[in-house]
């Protein structure tokens, strides 16, 4: 069985090490120069099986009786997320596995959430590499590389600090759904995440870092990396128009062979191209590297996994993260173009149904986007690739009036056309724009909730208030013709033009007017003593001194305070709620319903 190198991606949060970590690895390769050391890719770098064997001395014993050996492991150059979300194949990653870092001293961070997410749902397994131990305050330098014998030479107390700060990954790990352990203690790779300390400064615990990544492919991945009958497929990272070159791809080859004579099947927006590369390139040895900016070596083919650049003028335009299939005929042009074609229309969304808007900027970050939207159940009725334009706002704004929710556009690293910017603060449209998945989503249901409590808010204040009053023991200020006379107000809020009712439910009249302290005012709480006028009463007939009242809702309010604004009243004004319902009911059987 042929078997390829895996491809490994890293990822965490910013500063967690992931670049230095990168140079690390790579910088492994450069020592090991003689035993064969690394090749430059495209976007990767090639760590051989010989170089893994030096670093990882006595460990890769063990890997080396594995049946199916991986002949090395493709390194993605740029970390992040940003890349690995374009590094996918059919919905899935195009990393084979990956590494997500984590400070030792921060733990969980943001980006490492969303990392999480990402690698969840493209189902890729990885490994956490607990990043900076050097930075635990007490740690001890020592000699070695291999962490399971730093770890032994530090002081108890900074093995202690050590296994708590795994254990608290080990716990955030397991609220979000995972099972994972400190290396050394994992019995079941393939159903815990091994958690492997590290310093990427210093070095220490790269070895066991590729050791478990290796061992962990070779025993797990054979079926995915195996060579035999796999379609000739890659990846595109970006496309770009270079000085001497013209229009270029950089893509990562997953699976198979790529040579010159072959025609290579790839996605623009809105239609299949099929093209011969002018040039297969790969980066030159720096050794070969007379002049800097001679720095591609043009070569016949490449076998996957690898990363390479081709040169096409056919390719302007072409989609980054889109798949590109490498044909030797033309029936599998034919198959290829329907593959791509049927993966384009599954990756856009363009529906006449409610639904926010989406534009990103690659088919990666889209496919990302929409799949987190589904997962929290945000309707989208279109998700497309390209600059946010006036036709986006003039959509959210047909669907805003259905729902003003989903009347938005989510913008992720792309840019606002003018008219498009007009447009939306003429018509209130909202953009909601990030550079991080995570935020992006989040902002938005963040003002989806507090939206929704707001327009709660403005419901609840069209309705009649609850309050329990009491008319004051000598504060009568004039019979009739408005009565006017004190109160205190014993529960909830009174306002001016409500109507009023007595203890036996019926209907008093409506307050005219409040004062309090000899001013006029909407409203008063619970505790204010007020002068209130009321046309159409005479004191002494329908009211009298120390009588209590209610406020009166309609029945409608009584309805809508009974089913939905419950919550917003204290307890206090929840009883008298109650008992304004049980008077009126008494009269009137369908009050409140
Ligand atoms: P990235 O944003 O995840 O790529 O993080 P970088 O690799 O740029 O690292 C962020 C900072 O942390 C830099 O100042 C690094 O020198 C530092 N750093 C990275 N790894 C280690 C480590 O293992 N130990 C210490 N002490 N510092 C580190």
């Amino acid at each position: 069985m042929q078997i390829r190198q895996p491809i490994v991606a890293v990822l965490g949060h910013v500063d967690s090490g992931k670049t230095s970590l990168l140079d690390r690895i790579r910088g492994t390769g450069v020592q090991g120069r003689e035993a064969g050391g690394i090749t430059q890719h495209i976007g990767a770098s090639f760590l051989p099986s010989e170089t893994i064997k030096e670093t990882c001395g006595i460990l890769y014993k063990k890997l080396e009786q594995a049946e199916h050996k991986v002949p090395g492991i493709l390194v993605i150059d740029t970390p992040g997320h940003e890349v690995f979300t374009n590094l996918r194949s059919r919905g899935g990653s195009a990393a084979d596995i990956a590494i997500l870092v984590v400070d030792v001293n921060r733990g969980f961070q943001p980006q490492t959430n969303e990392s999480l997410k990402i690698l969840q749902s493209r189902k890729v397994p990885f490994v956490v590499a607990l990043n900076k131990c050097d930075q635990i305050s007490g740690w001890r330098k020592s000699e070695t590389k291999f962490i399971s014998q730093a770890i032994k030479e530090q002081d108890a107390s900074i093995q202690t600090d050590l296994d708590q700060k795994i254990y608290d990954v080990v716990g955030t790990l397991s609220i979000l759904g995972y099972q994972s352990e400190a290396f050394y203690r994992v019995k079941d790779f393939r159903s815990e995440i091994a958690i492997v300390p590290i310093s990427a400064r210093s070095g220490v615990g790269i070895p066991e870092l590729l050791s478990v990544l290796v061992g962990l492919t070779q025993q797990y991945l054979q079926k995915r990396l195996n060579q035999e009958e796999k379609e000739p497929r890659g990846i595109v990272l970006e496309v770009n128009d270079e000085v001497g070159l013209g229009q270029t791809a950089n893509i990562i080859l997953i699976d198979g062979t790529i040579k010159k004579e072959n025609s290579i099947v790839v996605a623009k927006r809105d239609s299949v191209i099929v093209t011969k590369p002018k040039a297969i390139l790969l980066p030159k040895p720096l050794d070969e590297m007379r002049d800097p900016r001679d720095k591609f070596k043009p070569v016949s083919q490449v076998d996957a996994a690898a990363g390479l650049k081709i040169a096409s003028p056919d390719l302007e335009g072409v989609l980054p993260g889109s798949t590109l299939y490498v044909a030797t005929n033309d029936a599998e042009i034919e198959k290829y173009t329907k593959l791509i074609e049927a993966e384009m229309k599954s990756v856009f969304i363009d529906t006449e149904t409610n639904g926010i808007i989406l534009k990103c900027d690659t088919i990666g970050s889209l496919e990302a986007i929409v799949e987190m939207l589904r997962r929290s159940q945000v309707p989208i009725a279109k998700a497309d690739i390209g600059p946010v334009n006036r036709r986006d706002i003039m959509e959210a704004k047909a669907i805003k009036e259905n729902d003003r929710h989903l009347g938005i556009v989510l913008a992720f690293n792309v840019k606002i056309l003018p008219d498009a910017k007009d447009e939306s603060e003429d018509s209130h449209i909202k953009i909601f724009e990030d550079k991080v998945i995570y935020s992006l989503i989040d902002n938005y249901n963040a003002w989806v909730e507090e939206d929704t409590a707001n327009e709660e808010d403005a419901m609840f204040a069209e309705l009649t208030p609850i309050a329990k009053f009491t008319f004051l023991k000598g504060m009568i200020f004039r019979n009739n013709n408005p009565a006017v006379f004190g109160v205190r107000v014993d529960v909830g809020t009174l306002k001016h033009k409500i109507p009023f009712m007595n203890m036996s439910g019926r209907k008093v009249g409506t307050i005219h007017q409040l004062q309090l302290d000899k001013k006029t005012v909407s409203s008063a709480k619970a505790g204010d003593e007020v002068a209130c006028s009321v046309n159409d009463v005479t004191i002494g007939r329908q009211i009298f001194e120390e009588e209590i009242f209610y406020t009166f809702p309609p029945s409608p309010d009584a309805k809508k305070l009974l089913t939905k604004y419950m919550h917003k009243l204290s307890p206090e004004e929840q009883e008298v709620l109650n008992d304004i319902v049980r008077i009126q009911r008494e009269k009137e059987p369908i009050y409140g319903y």
